[in-house]
């Protein structure tokens, strides 16, 4: 279920608790560098406290020895091993924090590149149905901001963990200096804990607005250049600045709010561990009286304390970032986890060849018309290698018809059987090897010829070529700089509509499909190229042709006309059967002036 926010109806709170095991469930399949990022980040804990640790004995061995004697032997050797120490625990440090970095920063991309492989995969099996039910604007922000973020959580996670060790190697050492001490500890850790929580729970509602306002911003983009045509034409460039400006008002607002609560954060987070340093050296002045401590042990407690500032930043980014990653992946989740409606058939047809087409009572309406039936019990029975035309005046439900037949209107009631096989049960591939589908206004891709006649790559040269020869486009092509080797689209060569149907019909002669159906596809062909195009086809192919006809000329090749009104097949039969028919008899009358036109 998918509502109007993309948030499914059982979208988790975003709490801490929700983020981490989200934020598991994300990191679970990647162990292997996960667990060497946490090792860094527990090398880096162990090299800090180990540091303030050296300085401590460096005060004690070397500063105050000094002030004590004059015994310079011991001192010079001091010195040396204490610089010694200090660079070998900084290299340490280092190679926890490279190690760290590289790895998190793996483990995240890999989640990434993972969740946006998953959504395109998940797009595309989804029936065509569910892809007109969502905008396409979240669609794209879905695998674009959302897929993002999802994974902003898992930068700050390693370096998280890494203060839990920090703070337990930070216990372990305040305990063996002085009991006492842990004390400050036990005070400043928890306040600071809470500080951090309050603060995620404050920053949750301005961060998913900031989240919904990155999507929101998308989506309004995407519509104003989508139809930035109509925009244009319709003189609408101020009203759709201003929505945009409405929403990146409302995006800079949440950001604000999230910078001002982030500020008082820093500063609370910043000034604790400096209280407690302060607390440290008034109460280590007492205990290095009673003899408990060594000076080296108060700049010790000090440097840890000090230590702590910059990991306790980042446990705070690590509470912050769990939100906007809880929110995305509520987002993200619906769409996911959604499941096929049907399970994909897995039939296959008895043998190649021109296939069979039976339709009885099919009725379809589109979703955002439910009472209104586009197809209305319609029947249709062609033989194998028949060519059918089609014929009906606009909005009559021909391409509604044939998008049933390519097997694409998930949701038509009544039965399509193709060679005697309901086509829900054929298998995806075999339906795809059965039936193709060529539309008025093709698309193609910004690829080489070649590539866009065989899509799957898998056919011979010959057949290309002699499917671009069936569906005369070959000589263009050869006329081309790189013939079929020539780039189309963006920064290609650019193609007219007629190149363009073609190019899409010879892309599906190549197939060599048992049932091809024209829509109108050699609408922008000229009629005597169209012409020899299907004779060209009727030579080369035995295959069953569904063509929806707006010329008399083609109407004339047919061996049979299907007269389609109201989304029902009225009559059926020869031209000169149909013509006793006034009403179809007005139509191709009207066909045959725009033709002379
Ligand atoms: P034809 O190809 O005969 O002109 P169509 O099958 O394209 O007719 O359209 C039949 C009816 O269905 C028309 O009333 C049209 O407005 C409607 N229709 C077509 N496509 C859609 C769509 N994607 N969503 C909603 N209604 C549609
Ligand atoms: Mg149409």
């Amino acid at each position: 279920m998918v509502d109007d926010e993309g948030v499914g109806i059982d979208a988790q709170k975003p709490t801490v608790g929700v983020g981490l095991r989200l934020v598991r469930q994300l990191v679970r399949p990647y162990p292997l560098p996960f667990a060497i990022s946490v090792f860094g980040a527990a090398l880096f804990a162990a090299g800090t406290v180990v540091s303030a640790a050296v300085l401590g004995w460096v005060v004690d061995e070397v500063i105050v020895v000094n002030f004590e004697s004059d015994a310079s032997t011991s001192t010079t050797t001091n010195v040396a091993a204490g610089a010694a120490a200090v660079v070998a625990i900084g290299v340490l440090r280092s190679v926890g924090v490279v190690l760290r970095r590289y790895f998190a920063g793996m483990t995240a991309e890999l989640v990434e590149k993972r969740t946006r492989t998953g959504l395109a995969t998940q797009y595309l099996k989804q029936p065509l149905s569910w892809l007109r039910s969502v905008p396409p604007g979240r669609l794209m922000a879905h695998v674009d901001s959302d897929a993002h973020v999802l994974i902003h959580a898992l930068h700050p996670l390693p370096f998280s963990i890494g203060v839990i060790f920090l703070a337990l190697f930070t216990g372990i050492s305040l305990y063996l200096i002085d009991p006492w001490i842990v004390l400050v500890a036990f005070v400043l850790f928890p306040v600071m804990m809470v500080v951090n929580s309050i603060y995620s729970r404050v920053v949750q509602k301005p961060l998913a607005s900031v989240q919904k306002g990155v999507a929101d911003i998308a989506g309004v983009a995407h519509e104003s250049f989508e139809g930035a045509l109509i925009v244009k034409t319709l003189g609408r460039q101020d009203a759709e600045a201003a929505r945009f400006d409405h929403a990146t008002q409302r995006l800079r607002s949440s950001r604000i709010s999230v910078g001002i609560i982030g500020a008082v954060l820093n500063a609370v987070l910043r000034a604790l561990p400096q209280l407690g340093v302060l607390s440290v050296v008034l109460l280590g002045a007492y205990r290095v009286r009673a003899g408990a401590m060594t000076p080296g042990d108060i700049v010790e407690v000090s440097a840890l304390f000090s230590a702590l500032v910059v990991p306790l930043h980042v446990f705070g980014f690590l509470l912050e970032s769990l939100i906007p990653t809880v929110v995305a992946w509520n987002r993200l989740r619906p769409v996911i986890e959604e499941t096929l409606p049907v399970a994909p058939g897995t039939a296959g047809l008895a043998a190649d060849g021109p296939v069979s087409v039976e339709v009885r009572g099919l009725r379809f309406a589109y979703p955002d018309a439910p009472e209104d039936l586009v197809l209305k019990n319609l029947d249709l029975s062609i033989a194998p290698g028949e060519l059918v035309a089609v014929v009906g005046p606009t909005g009559s439900g021909k391409s509604t018809l044939c998008a049933a037949l390519a097997g694409v209107l998930d949701q038509a009631e009544g039965e399509i059987l193709i060679g005697g096989l309901p086509i829900g049960s054929l298998s995806p591939t075999e339906r795809l090897a059965a039936v193709t589908l060529v539309f008025q206004e093709p698309f193609l891709f910004a690829e080489t010829i070649r590539s866009n006649i065989d899509l799957d790559g898998k056919l011979s040269d010959e057949a290309v070529v002699q499917a671009a020869k069936v569906a005369a486009i070959d000589e263009w092509i050869m006329s081309q700089p790189d013939k079929y080797a020539t780039l189309l689209g963006e920064r290609g060569v650019t193609v007219s509509g007629g190149q363009r149907q073609r190019i899409a019909l010879a892309r599906a002669l190549a197939r060599n499909v048992g049932l091809v159906i024209l829509d109108d596809a050699t609408s922008a062909i000229d009629t005597i190229i169209e012409q020899q195009i299907l004779g060209h086809l009727r030579s080369s192919t035995d295959a069953t042709m569904l063509v929806v006809a707006n010329r008399l000329s083609t109407i004339d090749l047919a061996d049979r006309i299907i007269y389609v009104r109201d989304g029902t097949v009225v009559a059926s039969g020869t031209h000169d059967e149909l013509l006793k028919r006034d009403d179809y008899h007005d139509l191709v009358m009207a066909y045959a002036e725009a033709e002379a036109a």
